[in-house]
């Protein structure tokens, strides 16, 4: 019987997800098919995953967190950071993991000899990767604009600033190898995810940019490519998240290679 999937988000008009793992499901000859679904209620997640019949879920915005409670089984990194965009069903039981981080994980692995990384924004996609570049080594710090959203990785260990406090007149404290946008400024807008005087001072020293938006040039990326920065957007994260979940889809049947061979022709569609 073909098995049902889809992405569960509010919005979710606009995701690439059906897209790419549909182009992937035809390509492989897998007998399956991945819709759209705008869940309002994140609590309701669990019910309308079985009232629909579905095999697995993306998950995005907001509902990355009632994601999480709705799982009977976690992955141990899902479990550490509390963020789960992918779930399972096997045997009646949600199973549940996140691939963003690991996708991003794969995205940035070109850039070589990284070893401090500075994000720009403190939300939730910065949650989950940077758990995942510290476990790998890397020394993270975080600017954003308000504190809020510092409080839990200053607890959690990591180094942190506002606009305000960040030591704009130290040349040492403003050289991190890569900076990456984590934040959602240029995605609707024209707006820089940091005061230009601060993208200025650690632009110059960095070894490569990045910017998880994708399909546009953002601001930020406006703005390394002028300091002849490598530059990359959001796409590979995009699409490796997409394989890394096809993989538990189909209960890994596919080498990662040839899931993206199918998968990537969605970013063909821009
Ligand atoms: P959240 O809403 O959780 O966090 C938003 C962050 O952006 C906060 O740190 C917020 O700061 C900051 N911010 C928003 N607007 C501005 C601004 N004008 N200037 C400075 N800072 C700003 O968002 P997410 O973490 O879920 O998403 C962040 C970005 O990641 C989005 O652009 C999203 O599209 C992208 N993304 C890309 C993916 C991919 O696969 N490529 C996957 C997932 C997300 P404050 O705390 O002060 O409000």
């Amino acid at each position: 019987m073909k098995e049902l999937f889809a992405i569960f988000g509010n919005p979710v008009a606009h995701s690439k997800s059906p897209l790419m793992h549909n182009l992937a499901f035809e390509g492989l000859g897998y007998d399956a098919c991945y819709t759209r679904y705008l869940l309002e209620k994140g609590d309701k997640l669990k019910e309308t995953f079985f009232s629909l019949g579905l095999k697995g879920v993306n998950v995005t915005v907001p509902h990355k967190e009632a994601a999480f409670n709705a799982c009977d089984v976690l992955d141990p990194f899902a479990q550490k950071i509390g963020v789960v965009n992918t779930i399972v069903e096997r045997d009646g039981l949600l199973y549940g993991y996140n691939t963003d981080a690991p996708g991003f994980l794969k995205a940035i692995s070109e850039f070589t000899e990284i070893k401090t990384v500075l994000f720009l924004g403190a939300g939730g996609t910065a949650q989950s990767t940077s758990s995942i570049l510290r476990d790998e080594g890397y020394e993270v710090t975080l600017l954003n604009r308000s504190e809020g959203r510092l409080e839990k990785y200053s607890k959690d260990g990591f180094q942190t600033y506002t606009f305000d406090t960040f030591p704009l007149d130290d040349t040492a404290s403003t050289q991190f190898d890569l900076v990456i946008n984590m934040t959602s400024a240029g995605l609707e807008d024209d707006n820089l995810p940091a005061p230009k005087e601060i993208l200025e001072a650690v632009i110059p020293q960095s070894k490569a940019c990045v910017d998880v938006i994708y399909g546009k040039e953002t601001p930020f990326l406006k703005l390394s490519k002028r300091y002849n920065k490598p530059t990359k957007d959001g796409s590979d994260m995009l699409l490796y998240q997409g394989i890394i979940a096809f993989e538990y889809f189909t209960h890994h049947q596919y080498i990662f290679d040839k899931i993206r061979l199918h998968m990537q022709k969605a970013f063909d569609f821009n």
